[in-house]
């Protein structure tokens, strides 16, 4: 299987967050770089560079507006008498249809969700080259190849096409998702990361062309809270297109597995014939966000089970944190999947 990175992607360095009140350091550190590339390699891929596919492919998910503001928040927010050194939000609009200020730390408070998502130089650059990973990766499967993993970090499944959130800057499950939508095919988004894929939701939700399914620790009690309840299914055109699989937390191999079977069936009766798995290793029992209880046999299992789809896949990386097994539970469902 082929992997897809850019050493661009190294340029994100995010130092903080705040969580429960405290200043913390951000978990999303770029030394996950090389535990995801050793995991993949020890799975038997082999590491390419990206092309550049130019704006195209980010803009036919993300708003021109937002776009520009990623580009030039920093250089603008450096301007502010006594900055910080990130760009983080400080007040929010309580509906997207509130006014759209002229001032950086307005504009920041309206595409940024939380202060999980802080920017400084080198994020926008990072962002696009994680894209246009996911965008190649893709690629490769439009070329024939039966799977790809695209090594999209700064991740991407909690970014909605106008805001930032979560660690999340440009949705590159979305943005390849709808490249092969552009390509003639009919795609489906499987995420199994811990956490509800919000942004991605929120970008298919009037759709019926992507069938988007999210398995994830219950948003009742866990990240982010306002999205992945089950009774959330899409509206409109794409009432029914949406499907969300919260688990309790602490749930294990056998009770994620089971979930997954319903996800599965839900694809198949969509007749995708391409699938975007929004790859989330966080789910693991020893990642830091503890919200399930995956084993790393348990991923083997996962990518075995997505296997049996029969259908062409990519993998875009998504969550999963600097933990003891995080390049192993790479290792197991791309060595899960390639095995099944
Ligand atoms: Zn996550």
């Amino acid at each position: 299987m082929k992997a897809i990175f850019d050493d661009r992607q190294w340029k994100h360095t995010p130092r903080h967050f705040m969580a429960n009140g405290a200043i913390l350091p951000n978990p999303e550190q770029a030394e996950r770089i090389d535990i995801l590339l050793a995991g993949a390699r020890a799975a038997g891929c082999e590491v390419q560079a990206p092309v550049d596919a130019g704006l195209g492919p980010i803009a036919a998910i993300h708003s021109a507006e937002y776009l520009t503001f990623l580009q030039n928040i920093y250089a603008r927010w450096r301007r502010i008498e006594g900055a910080g050194e990130e760009v983080i939000p400080n007040i929010h609009p309580a509906n997207r249809g509130d006014s759209y200020p002229k001032s950086a730390i307005g504009q920041a408070g309206y595409h940024q969700g939380d202060t999980a998502c802080p920017i400084a130089s080198g994020t926008w650059e990072a962002a696009y080259w994680s894209a246009q990973s996911a965008v190649s990766g893709a690629d490769v499967v439009l070329g024939g190849e039966r799977a790809a993993y695209a090594l999209s970090r700064p991740p991407g499944h909690h970014a909605f096409g106008d805001l930032a959130g979560g660690f999340c800057f440009l949705n590159n499950s979305a943005i390849a998702a709808e490249r092969f939508l552009a390509n003639g095919l009919r795609p489906a988004i499987l995420d199994v990361d811990v956490h509800h894929g919000n942004g991605t939701q929120g970008i298919f939700y009037g759709r019926r062309d992507v069938l988007t399914v999210s398995i994830h620790a219950d948003p009742a009690r866990f990240y982010p809270f306002f999205w992945g309840h089950a009774h959330e299914r899409g509206e409109g055109a794409g009432l029914g297109y949406n499907l969300n699989l919260p688990l309790a937390r602490g749930t294990d191999d056998a009770g994620f597995l089971a979930t997954l079977d319903a996800a599965l069936a839900q694809i198949r009766s969509f007749g995708a014939d391409v699938v975007v798995v929004a790859l989330g290793l966080d789910a693991y029992e020893g990642d830091p966000f503890k919200g399930l209880a995956v084993t790393t046999p348990g991923f083997a299992r996962i990518g075995a089970a997505i296997a049996g789809l029969g259908l062409p896949t990519l993998f875009v990386q998504e969550g999963g944190y600097i933990c003891d097994a995080l390049g192993d539970n790479l290792t197991s469902v791309l060595g899960g999947f390639t095995e099944a």
